[in-house]
């Protein structure tokens, strides 16, 4: 049977979800949106063959048509809706972040809890890329014995004007502290945030940002966080273990030689960079809830630890120095560290 789906925030990865979500492998389908813009829910929906707009998300979630829920409106309003849909018994996937604070991040664990059930997945995308799972798997099969260090960097063209100076931290570098515990399988013990010279492009921005982060066994790992690069979106990662180093390839499909230089396209954004983990991610998660499993993907805890972690670095970002990341005992629920 297909998954009918209410998507929450039809701004821009909301629009994306939807074009893989409706008519979607398994038969899944979008049958309501809703959006604080109630002009574009209209949009949205007439665009769709089956889908009607809600006036708010709360209806969005009651509704008996709606099987599963999709929360992609903005950052701070994802806990009260996040929260509606467990209490109603329905999936949700949630992109990240979770919720905007540890505290509510932590009463989104205490209800999934308290239902005895995991219906909450986050989008943490990293982990459905193709490119990350290749990486994953050589470590896990010890391709390079020990990891011992890590170096990602993290790069944006540009951000929009609400783009705040934490944003560089709990909107952009949360990518790299998920994807960092469910690479290596340990959890963040500690943080530090450095800031080297400020870029001119960056305005009121600290940008870029040099993000330490000390692993539960001792890997040490560094993450430039620019914003404002100009040249297009890139992301790495290269792990150097006891016997080899094992890193992201390029992503351009070709190189081209030609007038002496060597020259390969750099993706212009997330959507390009990334468009296959979604195409992954959200077949896997429409697949689970259909069938009324739990999801296999990132969860609650996954959300909130990368919160717990995202707030010690901002707490270095504004006052410096190293903090330690403490987590509270994992409950049973969650069965595996990092899911
Ligand atoms: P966006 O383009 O601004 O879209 C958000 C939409 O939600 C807008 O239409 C907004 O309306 C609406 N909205 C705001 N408050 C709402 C509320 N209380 N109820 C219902 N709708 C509401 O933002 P976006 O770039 O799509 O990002 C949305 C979320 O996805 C964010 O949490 C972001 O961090 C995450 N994201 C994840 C990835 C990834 O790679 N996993 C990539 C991009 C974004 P107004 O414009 O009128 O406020």
């Amino acid at each position: 049977m297909g998954l009918d789906v209410g998507v929450i925030g039809v701004g821009m990865i909301g629009q994306e979800h939807i074009r893989r979500l409706d008519g979607g492998p398994g038969g899944s389908r979008v049958v309501a949106v809703a959006d604080a813009d109630a002009d574009r829910a209209a949009a949205v929906a007439g665009q769709l063959p089956d889908a009607k707009a809600l006036p708010t998300g709360e209806e969005l979630i009651a509704s008996d048509a709606v099987d599963a829920v999709v929360v992609t409106s903005w950052g701070p309003t994802h806990e009260p809706y996040v929260l509606a849909a467990v209490a109603a018994g329905k999936p949700v996937f949630c992109e990240k972040p979770l919720a905007t604070t540890e505290e509510a991040c932590r009463r989104i664990v205490d209800a999934e809890v308290a239902a005895g059930r995991r219906l909450v997945q986050v989008g943490f995308n990293r982990r459905y890329d193709p490119a990350h799972r290749a990486l994953k798997q050589a470590l896990d099969g010890g391709a390079i014995g020990a990891p011992l260090l890590v170096h990602c960097a993290h790069r944006n063209a540009s951000v929009p004007p609400h783009y705040t100076r934490d944003m560089s931290i709990a909107d952009t570098a949360v990518h790299e502290i998920d994807e960092l515990r469910w690479l290596l399988g340990r959890e963040i013990a500690a943080v530090q945030v450095l800031t080297p010279r400020k870029s001119s492009r960056g305005g009121e921005l600290q940008d870029p940002l040099l993000v330490l982060f000390e692993m539960s066994d001792g890997v040490l790992v560094d993450v430039e966080v620019s914003v404002n690069v100009h040249y297009g979106y890139e992301i790495r990662c290269e792990v150097s273990g006891e016997t080899g180093t094992v890193e992201l390839a390029d992503p351009a499909p070709v190189t081209i030689r030609r007038e002496g230089a060597v020259a390969g396209l750099v993706p212009g954004d997330w959507r390009e960079r990334f468009a296959l983990s979604y195409d992954v991610e959200l077949r896997e998660w429409a697949g689970t809830a259909a069938a009324a499993q739990p999801p296999q993907g990132p969860g609650a805890w996954d959300g909130y630890v990368a919160q717990v972690v995202s707030d010690a670095a901002l707490r270095s970002l504004h006052s410096g120095g190293r903090v330690p990341v403490e987590l509270p005992p994992r409950p049973d629920l969650y069965a595996s560290p990092t899911s």
